[in-house]
């Protein structure tokens, strides 16, 4: 599954051409290898700005990224040769919109100077509307200049990543009142966000609800010692997840249906992992999953719903069994698993803290014609994760999903090839993602690192021109 146009401009007369007409010339992403680790963590120096509210929260975050290593700079004066790897805009100060104007301006005039692959991340905070009640209740009232402020930051951040090119991006964390600026979370969401772990997610501000969850031991094994599940391993997605919850340093146990058997053991074999022959649509699938991951594991840590059809058709010439079959794999059988792996006690143990991580789509957020069944299922997968953040973050563990945008797998090559390239260019980034983009930001949820983040969808969709 390749992208053929994104190979020819990329160099000699074609690039020459694309350029002449004006035609879209996207940018290879500095992206993870499954098998190495992420280093350097950004291509270049790290600049640090702030509103002039959020001066000593920027001096405690310049100082937690000296920490890894990073060349941090307060100065946006650059020597010839250099090129920021990322600027980090600290907006947790800002109480009224005119305070975003300057260091909005003072990110605009560095931007030249951003290197290929470059982040720009926004730090801010929730808009309290997005918390008040919807019924108006007395005591929810909120300053309406503050709400504008912190709301006007999701603004900015996606327009910035609708101008930035060469494969830079641009996303934001947005932190609870409560959160500080150096919870597990924001460091864990700002190193994800900066390294090449996030190649595909842009335009995007994700949560941070609280200060829970910790600090791996190792941030290049976060997840060592931990069990996962990965439902739909044999191919696609799911064999990248598998790949890289396996590099990050988690036992893996890969689910598929029995005819996909012969991939899903090369898969598991490559992972050192534990192959699964299971139709989850089965109603015993999450106990046979379970009791095979606590026979050789002793527990259960991680589940990834990522198993998944398509029964494309307009829904004037849908079928029911077309509908059905759709829903019984991609939301009642995620549902089912659910009512076993979400009760307290049954995933976590040795330390490791409960996660479950589900696909969703882009089609479930903005809807796509002929696929009434996908989406609606998908939008489930939404309403499922945020009914499940309560209790099983009573229980100390998240609940979250990812939402691709346009994935180059098998599931994708079989668009016809005309409206295959108009959605890779319907994206910010002009290109489609690739499956270790979406297990990126899978096994980023599944880290200690993201316990304070529940109940979200991250977009991995390289913005894609659809949808919020
Ligand atoms: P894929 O078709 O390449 O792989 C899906 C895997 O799930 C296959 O190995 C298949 O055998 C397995 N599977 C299907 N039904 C199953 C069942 N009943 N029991 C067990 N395994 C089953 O798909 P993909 O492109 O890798 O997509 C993975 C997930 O990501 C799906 O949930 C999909 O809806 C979602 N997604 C994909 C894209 C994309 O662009 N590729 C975009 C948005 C969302």
């Amino acid at each position: 599954m390749s992208d053929t146009y994104l190979e020819l401009v990329n160099g000699g007369l074609p690039a020459t051409v694309a350029k002449k007409l004006g035609l879209p010339r996207p940018a290879r992403l500095r992206r993870t290898d499954p098998s190495a680790v992420d280093r350097p963590l950004t291509p270049g120096p790290v600049l640090v700005l702030s509103d002039a509210g959020a001066a000593a929260e920027a001096d405690t975050v310049a100082q937690d990224l000296l920490a890894w290593d990073l060349d941090v700079r307060r100065d946006p004066r650059l020597s010839d040769h250099e090129r920021w790897g990322a600027v980090v805009v600290v907006l947790t100060g800002v109480t009224h919109p005119t305070d975003l104007a300057t260091p909005t301006l003072e990110l605009g005039s560095v931007l030249r100077g951003l290197a290929p692959g470059g982040r720009v991340v926004t730090l801010s905070r929730t808009a309290p509307a997005a918390v008040a009640s919807p019924s108006g209740d007395a005591g929810t009232d909120v300053p309406a200049a503050l709400a504008a402020a912190r709301l006007g930051v999701d603004g900015l951040v996606r327009s910035v990543a609708k101008e930035l090119r060469a494969g830079a991006t641009a996303n934001g964390l947005v932190l609870g009142d409560d959160v500080g600026v150096g919870a597990p979370s924001v460091r864990g969401g700002l190193r994800f966000l900066l390294s090449a772990r996030s190649a595909f997610v842009d335009g995007q501000l994700l949560q941070v609800g609280t200060d829970g969850g910790s600090e791996p031991a190792d941030w290049e094994r976060p997840l060592a010692g931990a069990v996962a599940v990965v439902t739909g391993a044999a191919r696609g997605i799911g064999a990248a997840v598998a790949r890289v919850l396996a590099r990050d340093g988690a036992h893996v146990l890969g689910v598929d249906v029995p005819a996909a058997g012969d991939a899903l053991s090369a898969v598991m074999n490559e992972v050192a992992g534990v192959a699964l022959q299971l139709d989850i649509t089965a109603e015993d699938a999450a106990e046979r999953i379970l009791a095979v991951a606590r026979t050789r594991y002793g527990h259960l840590d991680i589940v990834v719903h990522n198993a998944g059809i398509l029964r494309d058709k307009l829904l004037a010439n849908m079928t029911a069994d077309r509908f059905d079959d759709l829903l019984a794999v991609n939301i009642a059988a995620p549902l089912r698993m659910n009512e076993t792996f979400a009760e307290p006690g049954v995933l976590g143990g040795d330390g490791a803290a409960p996660r479950i991580i589900s696909l969703a789509s882009t089609s479930g957020i903005a809807g796509n014609r002929g696929q009434t069944n996908y989406a609606a299922a998908k939008a489930g997968i939404i309403g499922m994760t945020r009914a499940l953040a309560g209790p099983v973050g009573r229980s100390g563990g998240t609940v979250n999903a990812v939402a691709p945008g346009f994935i180059e797998t098998d599931m994708t090559a079989k668009i016809p090839p005309v409206p295959r390239q108009i959605a890779r260019w319907g994206s910010s980034l002009q290109q489609g993602g690739k499956p270790v983009d979406v297990a990126e930001a899978i096994a980023f949820l599944a880290s200690p690192q993201a316990g304070g983040i529940n109940g979200q969808t991250l977009r991995v969709c390289g913005q894609m021109l659809v949808g919020q």
